[in-house]
Order: C-alpha cells, then structure tokens, then sequence
C-alpha cells in the first residue's frame, strides 16, 4: 500500500469506525461482566475494566471494497469470532463465552493501544496485504499468546509480552515504507 493510498483511505476508516463504535455503545459491556476466571491472571484490572464487548450475530468489517481496497475483499466477508476497534471488540453471540476468543481481542485492545489508530491500521493492513490474514504479524502475535493461553497453565502478563512483541515488529527495519520517515 503506498502512502497516498493509506492517506487517502485513513480518514474513511477511521470515520466509519468512529461511527460503528458510536451506535454500538449502549449494547457494549466490560468485558469484566462475563465472569472469566483466567483472563484478570493475564490483563490488569485496568485493561478489563475498560475493554467493552459487544456480542453481535456478525462482526462489523469495514467496507474496504468499497472505499478502493478491493484486495481485501476476502478478509472483509469473512465471517470472523471477533474482531477489535480501538477498545472495543466485538464477539459473534455463538463464541460469547469463549474466554480464548476473548483472550485474543484483548491482544488487539492492546495492539490498538501501544501503537494509535493510525498506525495500527497502517501497520495491520501493510500486513494483510503483504503476508494475508492469518500470517500477518499482528495476528500471528495474537494467535500465538492464545496458543499459550490454551495450552499452558502458567499465567504471563500478556501486556509485557506484546511490549516486547510490538518493539520488534514496529523497528524501523519493518515498517511500512511510508512510516519510516516522521
Ligand atoms: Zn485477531
């Protein structure tokens, strides 16, 4: 994607994320509200108390296609479990109790959080476009702190690791192009 590109689109992402998370509030729920027992061993009480859900029957996706992005069709009619803006997730109603899923969107919370909206989604679709969905490296992080979280019992502070995660993936080497320079 080039800068012209991501320029362009940005402000049309943004604002229909600025608007769905808007409609979406009064239907939204601390993530606290489920009762998980292993999640406040992972996140702070901080991050839980102010993560929302919203449990829906399909997640809302941007219309990439629409907005020029095309290439990105498939991931945008994916029926996917959850998916995160800024701190808000949403969950489709058949995985609502699914603590691993939940899990997972609090990685993006965090994602979201460490780098901003703008280069969050520069960095997410630099990724998607480059490696796709499952492979890119926003996702295989989260994917693979939830194989962590499924798999073993020792609890880890999932924030210390995306920290670590996140200072690596965002260096300079790897970046997209257009963020390099200030
Ligand atoms: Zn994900």
């Amino acid at each position: 994607m080039t800068e012209q590109e991501f320029r362009k689109v940005y402000p049309l992402i943004a604002g229909w994320i600025k608007k769905t998370l808007a409609q979406q509030a009064s239907a939204a729920r601390p993530v606290t509200s489920f009762g998980f027992s292993r999640l406040p061993h992972y996140y702070d009480a901080q991050l839980l108390a102010s993560s929302m859900v919203v449990l829906v029957p399909k997640v809302p996706m941007p219309p990439l296609s629409a907005m020029g992005l095309d290439r990105f069709r498939e991931f945008e009619q994916m029926d996917a479990g959850g998916t995160t803006y800024l701190n808000m997730y949403f969950v489709r109603a058949d995985q609502a109790h699914s603590e691993s899923l939940h899990f997972h969107e609090l990685v993006h919370v965090i994602q979201w959080r460490l780098l901003g909206p703008e280069k969050f989604l520069a960095f997410y679709a630099d990724g998607l476009e480059r490696f796709g969905y499952r492979k890119s490296p926003f996702e295989v992080m989260a994917y693979s702190l939830q194989v962590r979280f499924d798999r073993e019992a020792q609890p880890f502070s999932v924030e210390a690791a995306c920290q670590s995660l996140m200072q690596d993936m965002t260096s300079p080497g790897d970046s997209p192009a257009f963020l390099k320079s200030p």
